[in-house]
């Protein structure tokens, strides 16, 4: 796996779950479907009116979410910013062309007006698939965004007495002279974390 399988997968998804944050400090999230790819960034249009893009404005972060049918969850964690102002008709004929049904709801000149793109070309990609035993999960970046670390490590204060492996619903804790987590099938439920009488586990991120 890799971002642009990720992108690729998206795009087969079709249909995108994209959350903000309001000027209230609220969550908001919409299904964005006028999405164009590119193998390294994703190019999408919305309405200049709509709240949507006023928190892409004001703030330009957003996390985009998309499931497949084979449980897999492929996240975005992304900064958005419209493409340059000469750039915007070309890329609105592009998706309008892609996604037909976009002339039924702006027709004509109308999406001109309305319509306004934003790209993501900076972003962290986490994928999740709970479809294979063990689970798995890999995060990638694309642009310039640095990986967060998240979930859980062992220190070298592990003491070696097993209770974390024993709880570990997808036994993806490797002994040793200290344990360790195989991260990439790890869920980050936090079992390990909750039961290590020795405080040696560490949350991360
Ligand atoms: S967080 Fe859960 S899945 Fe991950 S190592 Fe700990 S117990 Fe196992
Ligand atoms: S429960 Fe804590 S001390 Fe025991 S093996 Fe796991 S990490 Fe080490």
């Amino acid at each position: 796996m890799d971002a642009q399988t990720c992108l690729k997968k998206l795009e087969y998804v079709g249909v995108l779950a994209f959350a903000t944050v309001d000027k209230n400090g609220a969550p908001q999230i919409r299904n964005i479907s006028a999405i164009h790819y590119e193998p390294d960034r994703m190019i999408f249009f919305t309405a200049k009116g709509k709240n949507f893009c006023e928190e892409l404005l004001a703030d330009g972060r957003v996390q985009v979410l998309g499931y497949t049918k084979y449980k897999e969850m492929i996240r975005m964690s992304a900064k958005a910013v419209p493409v340059t102002e000469n750039e915007q008709e070309k890329w609105i004929s592009i998706i309008f062309a892609e996604q037909p049904y976009l002339s039924n709801v702006y027709p004509g000149d109308t999406r001109k007006l309305a319509g306004i793109v934003f790209e993501i070309r900076d972003a962290e990609i986490e994928y999740f698939n709970l479809g294979v035993n063990p689970i798995f999960r890999e995060s990638y970046t694309i642009g310039m965004k640095n990986l967060m670390k998240k979930g859980y490590v062992i220190l070298d204060k592990c003491i070696g007495c097993g209770k974390c492996l024993k709880n570990c619903p997808q036994q993806c804790i490797e002994p040793g002279k200290s344990y360790h987590i195989q991260q990439n099938h790890c869920l980050h439920c936090g079992n390990c974390f909750a039961v290590c009488p020795a405080n040696a586990i560490e949350k991360r991120g």
